[in-house]
């Protein structure tokens, strides 16, 4: 591998190397996550005189959380004064909410800046920027469900940060140095998070491999060829990898550490069965393209999300009136970029569902909080039966835990004033067996009973389909078909 690299790179990769806070914590700390998190606070009290005069101290002594809102506030106020200066959007939006960043003092004047709209970054990417067109190392975009792509832009400084951030979740999770990084996404996701991944590990000093491999045996054939010790990929992927692979082989014997779940939704009910053939903790993690990616990954008490708290600022709202939730409350999740360059977003709205869970955490965490594991879109939220909301997970959780199901997809359509619900099943093992183990589990649903109990739902319809060659991501779980339905 190094020999293909030209001596730039690798002079280039090695100086990115020594910007990296993640390599600093050392390997036996027992939460690499939180030592990181505080570095990052020390080098900003280190580096900026009006962190140092907000907190009124010329010492900083122990972080508590106290502080660390202080250190969250101060890059909020300067993020905000930085967009207002170079951000057609945010100059225009808060000049016209009358927005001084100097006025933000405490987490409840976050009220004073408004909320930035996903539709309105699709609509104009470019009034985001803040940088000139030659700062811009990378752009990603990102498709949204209202069909119009995002693009976020961001600076060579900005793809350091994500590195940073992806190294440090990955040795939060267990890995090492010498061990190696499964990456595992198939090659047919609209965008494709290895190459980021990938990279990351290279400038970050940890092994990796890029295996997007249909096949279960050249899967496993890698991973013992090449000592796996953690998987990171998408969810269905790695469960459908899981279910076929574990009839051939004894996956315990490969030794892995930990799986990290991304992309979609992680159910309980998959965990299970991850956990159970791979004999490992299988950690959730939240990313979102126009934050970065690495937002928040799960600890092994696996009982919540912890934030990067040092690069974001996470509210939760009641999504219809806009305000701020106390610690606990299930609303929107609101995120505000701290460290980015490129296209920040402040007070960025993410339509996700989840909670916020204050430090300290079991695992040593004391300092950054976590989200409940997200439940969704808001919009992914549909309406069955007697008007109660649905979010896929609800059926992932009853459909996924049949042995054999690999994969399902709803389509609901109302041909006459019943929901008609028909769920179309991939699944290994006997078709008859299993049509009957989902049909039991569906139907055990409260959501389903009343619905069939009321005469709102049509007979549920399972249709059980072979696995098939190739993987398709379900961008979409459901598919709704009704013109309408009752709010
Ligand atoms: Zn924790």
């Amino acid at each position: 591998m190094g020999s293909r690299m030209s001596i730039k790179t690798r002079i280039a990769i090695a100086y990115a190397r020594t910007k990296l806070s993640s390599r600093k914590v050392s390997e036996d700390v027992e939460n690499p996550l939180h030592e990181w998190v505080q570095l990052k606070v020390r080098n900003t009290f280190k580096q900026d005189e009006d962190f140092r005069k907000a907190l009124g101290r010329s010492k900083l002594g122990e972080i508590d959380r106290a502080v660390f809102e202080e250190y969250q506030l101060h890059r909020f106020r300067k993020q905000v004064a930085y967009v207002m200066e170079n951000s057609y959007y945010y100059q225009r939006k808060y000049a016209e909410a009358g927005v001084v960043p100097e006025r933000i003092r405490t987490m409840e004047d976050l009220d004073q800046v408004p909320l930035t709209e996903p539709a309105d970054l699709a609509e104009e990417p470019f009034l985001f920027l803040c940088v000139s067109q030659s700062r811009i190392a990378r752009t990603f975009s990102t498709s949204g469900t209202s069909g119009k792509n995002k693009r976020l832009f961001y600076t060579r400084e900005d793809l350091l940060n994500i590195i940073d951030s992806i190294a440090a979740a990955l040795r939060s999770a267990g890995l090492k140095s010498n061990e190696t990084l499964h990456i595992m996404f198939p090659a047919v996701v609209a965008w494709d998070p290895s190459l980021m991944l990938e990279s990351a590990c290279k400038v970050a000093g940890l092994k990796s491999v890029v295996c997007s491999e249909v096949d279960v045996d050249e899967q496993v054939r890698v991973m013992r060829e090449r000592g796996t010790r953690v998987i990171i990929g998408l969810t269905s992927f790695i469960y459908r990898v899981t279910v076929l692979a574990r009839e051939r082989y004894d996956l315990r014997s490969l030794g892995l550490k930990a799986i990290i779940c991304s992309s979609e939704p992680l159910s309980e009910a998959v965990r299970r069965e991850m956990e159970e053939a791979w004999g490992c903790k299988c950690l959730s993690q939240y990313g979102m393209t126009e934050m970065g990616l690495a937002t928040a990954i799960e600890c092994h008490e696996q009982t919540g999300l912890h934030i990067n708290e040092a690069d974001f600022l996470v509210e939760v709202i009641d999504p219809d009136s806009g305000k701020r939730l106390p610690p606990g409350e299930e609303g929107e999740l609101v995120w505000t970029s701290l460290s980015f360059q490129g296209s920040p977003l402040l007070r960025y709205r993410s339509y996700d569902i989840s909670h916020y869970i204050p430090p300290p955490c079991p695992c040593g965490h004391l300092t950054v909080g976590k989200i409940g594991k997200p439940k969704g879109r808001r919009d992914a939220a549909t309406k069955i039966g007697l008007g109660e909301r649905i979010f896929p997970v609800l059926f992932d959780e009853a459909i996924m835990q049949v042995k054999g199901a690999l994969n399902y997809q709803l389509v609901i359509d109302k041909p006459s004033f019943r929901d008609r619900l028909h769920f179309t099943v991939e699944y290994s093992g006997d078709m008859e067996r299993g049509r009957r183990e989902v049909m039991e589990a569906l139907t055990s649903l409260d959501e389903i009973k009343n619905g069939l109990d009321n005469d709102l739902l049509e007979p549920i319809e399972v249709e059980m389909r072979e696995v098939s060659k190739d993987f398709t991501p379900k961008m979409k779980p459901i598919i709704d078909r009704r013109q309408s339905y009752d709010n």
